[in-house]
């Protein structure tokens, strides 16, 4: 079996100012056929830089090489498997580009008034329906931006809910598997965080939820299934505690890939939850690119939606500004309309079975990864996963050679490392998310990789600890780039 590998025309590319040649430039203009004005001379002189801009002086091709050139050095999900763990970087498809491309909703102007925007909010309002059926819950907002911004939303929510009732509480109950923004959300809403033990099967027990819970707690923050791909098995014993002190479940999202047309989170206790569209729903993310955050609630927290809302009056759309419990804006305008558009497109074409199908998929071949490499790389969790599958370097310990080394052999072999040191709970961890995206040959060439891998950590092991060895740049010097900010690139010229 061949892999992928990382050889082929990968061009070194300098800096633009590098290439800088004084003088030359991208365009060439007619002459000016008009009289000219003196529009320059009303602008006043302040306003003026003092000297020229240090701007790169370059030709058309100069440019369009060098960004293509850096466009080659990408690695993406439309080059190959990209198995970061609960990132779920998968296959975006372009029929959902097509449709958030059509001049309609990508011209649309954020300030047009209501009346000029029906299709557009018409969409927002159809979305929410889909991802409250989905979730199995009564209302939604779109407008979060990510993942993180939901929990925020979520947890504002969560404080604004308790305040009308006199106590906003104190606490927040939050796994140690969590994902760091959970803390990180619950602390930004003045909430302290409790963190409770997974047990040996890597899931809460209802025994230690019970053993924290009290009236002070507002809320537990839950993510199902797990960062270790498990599923967190108790969640109803669970709520139950949670919900008889009057305390709130809020479930992280982020892993509903695992679990699409097979669980509403809403029929099993669950208050509030965020669904990340760039993870289940396909939009693009990466790079710190936008991505949405929609949050669903049960009934009981609707007064306190972020405004505005949108509202449906016999098929003429809305937005309802004005609400007295309301958490207030947490997005200018739409949120990032685009993102809900692809999410929109993704839903309706795929259909409920579609979906469902989505997650059988995920959840298969990340089981196939955790058959193909078991005892070759140590498993840290005996349960079966679902949508993803956490190693650890305990094996190749033995020679010494760590997680980081892995990972970056693993370039040598033509992929995008996996997510490394998470969960924290697992020392060392490997994380790979294989998605539903890929077909089975591509998970084959995968095993191979990291079973050769394995194999050189046992016979040469140098060769993994350098690694990389055929990318294009070598291994960085991590410590050096943290400690030692290089952020002005100075002008040679
Ligand atoms: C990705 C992720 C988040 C955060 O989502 P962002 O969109 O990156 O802010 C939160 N929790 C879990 C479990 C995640 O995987």
């Amino acid at each position: 079996m061949t892999t992928p590998g990382t050889t082929g025309l990968i061009l070194e590319e300098p800096l633009l100012f590098e290439q800088s040649v004084k003088g030359r430039v991208g365009f060439s203009l007619p002459e000016i056929e008009v009289p000219a004005t003196d529009l320059l001379k009303k602008i006043p002189k302040n306003l003026f830089r003092q000297k020229p801009a240090e701007l790169a002086e370059l030709s058309e091709v100069d440019c369009v090489r060098h960004f293509v050139r850096l466009s080659q050095q990408n690695y993406c999900k439309d080059v190959g498997l990209f198995p970061l763990g609960s990132c779920t970087m998968k296959y975006n498809p372009k029929t959902t580009e097509a449709v958030a491309r059509i001049p309609g909703f990508a011209n649309s102007h954020p300030l047009s008034v209501a009346e000029e925007m029906q299709g557009n909010l018409k969409l927002i309002y159809e979305l929410q329906n889909y991802l409250a059926e989905i979730s199995g819950m009564d209302h939604v907002t779109c407008w979060p931006a990510a993942g993180s911004h939901g929990e925020l939303t979520g947890m504002l929510m969560i404080r604004a809910f308790h305040s009308s009732r006199g106590n906003p509480r104190k606490k927040v109950i939050i796994p140690d598997s969590a994902h760091g923004t959970n803390p990180a959300s619950a602390a930004i809403c003045q909430y302290e965080v409790l963190t409770v033990a997974s047990n040996k099967e890597g899931i809460l027990t209802a025994d230690a939820v019970r053993a924290v819970m009290d009236e002070e707690v507002a809320a537990i923050m839950i993510t199902n299934p797990n960062t270790l791909g498990i599923f967190e098995e108790n969640i109803l014993e669970i709520c139950d505690i949670v919900h008889k002190k009057g305390g709130l479940v809020y479930c992280d999202g982020a892993n509903l890939n695992a679990l699409l047309g097979m669980v509403k989170l809403g029929d099993i206790g669950v208050d509030v939850i965020h669904i990340n569209l760039h993870k289940t729903f396909s939009t693009p993310h990466g790079g710190g690119g936008p991505g949405a955050g929609p949050v669903c609630i049960k009934k009981k927290l609707e007064p306190f939606l972020p405004s505005p809302i949108v509202v449906n009056e016999n098929g003429t759309y809305h937005l309802e500004h004005d609400r007295q419990q309301s958490i207030g804006r947490v997005k200018a305008y739409f949120g990032n309309f685009g993102m809900l558009v692809r999410a929109y497109a993704y839903i309706r074409e795929l259909g409920p079975q579609g979906l469902r199908h989505i997650a059988e998929m995920a959840v298969l071949n990340a089981n196939y990864i955790r058959k193909g490499l078991e005892g070759i790389y140590h498993l840290p969790y005996s349960k079966p996963t679902l949508h993803e599958t956490v190693f650890s370097d305990k094996l190749q310990k033995e020679k010494d050679i760590k997680t980081l080394d892995i990972s970056k052999r693993l370039m040598d072999y033509g992929y995008h490392p996996f997510t490394i040191y998470f969960p924290l709970i697992v020392p060392g961890a490997m994380m790979i998310e294989p998605t539903e995206s890929e077909p089975k040959s591509s998970l084959d060439q995968f095993i191979e990789a990291m079973k050769l891998i394995a194999k050189e950590c046992e016979e040469t092991p140098e060769i993994v600890k350098t690694a990389p060895h055929r990318t294009f740049r070598g291994r960085l010097d991590e410590v050096k780039a943290a400690r030692e900010l290089k952020l002005r690139f100075t002008n040679p010229v």
